[in-house]
């Protein structure tokens, strides 16, 4: 028979309760035992990242991953004994949870007034971190002041997303997805029969809600997707259901080396858009009454066309979650001396490009067993 043999047993890292060090070798399923925890790691990791701590925002952002993989709760800090990633820091915080229900360090990030300021101002669609620390420091505090300034000088991203602010900011169903994900496949396939359309992003996780929704569009023969992205685009406008666009074209150089930056944008032609859903489209729209009782809601969407060589790829990388792409990278980097991106994968040693057809080819690559996409919720 087998013997348990602990030799054995420390030389395959994933059995045995081992937790790995990487989100790619977990399988993180919607089911968390711990988010009073992650809860209170998301909102100092957050905190971190608005006053530009990078490291202990990684660090925050890690725990939390181990966390949301555990299938059972913390119940003691021996419980988190031999956990990647779970040092003094995310300690302390446990601790304080499990004494006294919360902790003192969350809830003084949540009276801060830098962590409240950005968190309202990256709430509006095209407002990032430069933009919130510049409003913030103009000494601006809610979202009336900032529109009040007629100084300010806003982009069209931003001016849209202060005009459906109330729409957008509210979570996307799965049945206001689906519709979505109708108009969308009936509009690209209006124009292409046989282009391939597939949800990604949280909805492809399994999420039941979102803040956008996610779309890969390709099609299998290159030379019938010629323009396909602006001929949908045109095509939504005409049935005046397109609410903002803005196009990115393709800078897309197949000679060139995958990128290690991690959130380094990928070059594939994409469009940001919000959409007009009419609320008569949605299956099982909630008795949710909206602002002036109109009868549909603006949906922020995202298409992003890759060619049919880098859908694998393209697939992988949009459809997160962000800290299980952060992982997949850093694992083919330290572990394989590869480089992984939304394009393809580089295999240093043999100095040469590894294709695949299907996300298992590059599991496979990579050595890792595949994990399903709604496993990736790390
Ligand atoms: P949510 O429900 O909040 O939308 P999500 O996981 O779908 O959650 P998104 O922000 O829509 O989050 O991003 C989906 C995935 O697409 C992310 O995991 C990220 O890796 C990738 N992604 C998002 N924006 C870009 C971008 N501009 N360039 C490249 N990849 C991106
Ligand atoms: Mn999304
Ligand atoms: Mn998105």
């Amino acid at each position: 028979g087998v013997s348990a043999n602990p030799v054995h047993v420390k030389s395959m890292p994933q059995t045995m309760g081992t937790v790995s060090q990487y989100a790619c070798q977990r399988r993180t399923t919607l089911k968390n035992y711990n988010n009073i925890f992650t809860d209170a790691f998301e909102i100092l990791s957050q905190n971190y990242e608005f006053i530009e701590s990078e490291g202990p925002c990684l660090a925050f952002m890690r725990a939390t991953s181990v966390l949301k993989s555990l299938p059972h709760a913390i119940h003691s800090l021996q419980d988190l004994e031999g956990l990647p990633f779970l040092g003094d820091q995310t300690k302390d915080v446990i601790e304080d949870i499990l004494e006294c229900g919360h902790s003192s360090k969350v809830q003084h990030v949540l009276s801060d007034d830098r962590y409240k300021a950005f968190k309202l101002f990256t709430s509006v669609f095209g407002v990032g971190l430069k933009t919130a620390e510049k409003w913030y420091r103009r000494g601006f505090r809610s979202l009336e002041e900032v529109k009040a300034d007629s100084s300010i000088h806003f982009t069209k991203m931003q001016k849209a997303g202060f005009l459906y602010y109330d729409d957008i900011s509210r979570a996307v169903s799965r049945d206001e997805a689906s519709a979505i994900g109708q108009i969308v496949e009936d509009t690209v396939h209006l124009l292409v029969p046989d282009a391939l359309v597939v949800v990604t992003g949280g909805f492809r996780r399994g999420k039941e809600f979102g803040h956008d929704v996610d779309f890969l569009i390709t099609t299998p023969e290159t030379e019938k997707g010629e323009g396909i992205l602006h001929n949908v685009i045109n095509e939504l406008k005409h049935q005046g259901i397109l609410l903002y666009y803005d196009i990115v074209d393709a800078t897309f150089d197949k000679t060139k080396l995958p990128s290690k930056r991690f959130e380094a944008m990928d070059h594939f032609e994409k469009c940001f858009a919000i959409i007009k859903l009419n609320k008569k489209l949605v299956k099982c729209d909630g008795q949710e009454e909206s602002a002036g009782g109109k009868d549909w809601k603006a949906i922020r969407v995202d298409l992003v066309v890759p060619p049919v060589d880098n859908f694998a790829f393209a697939l992988l990388g949009w459809s997160g979650s962000r800290q299980f792409e952060r992982d997949l990278r850093r694992y083919a980097h330290y572990e394989k001396k590869m480089i992984l991106d939304n394009h393809g994968l580089y295999d240093k040693t043999k100095k040469t490009f590894l294709s695949a057809k299907t996300e298992n080819d590059i599991f496979a690559h990579l050595g890792l067993d595949f994990i399903e996409p709604w496993e990736r919720n790390a």
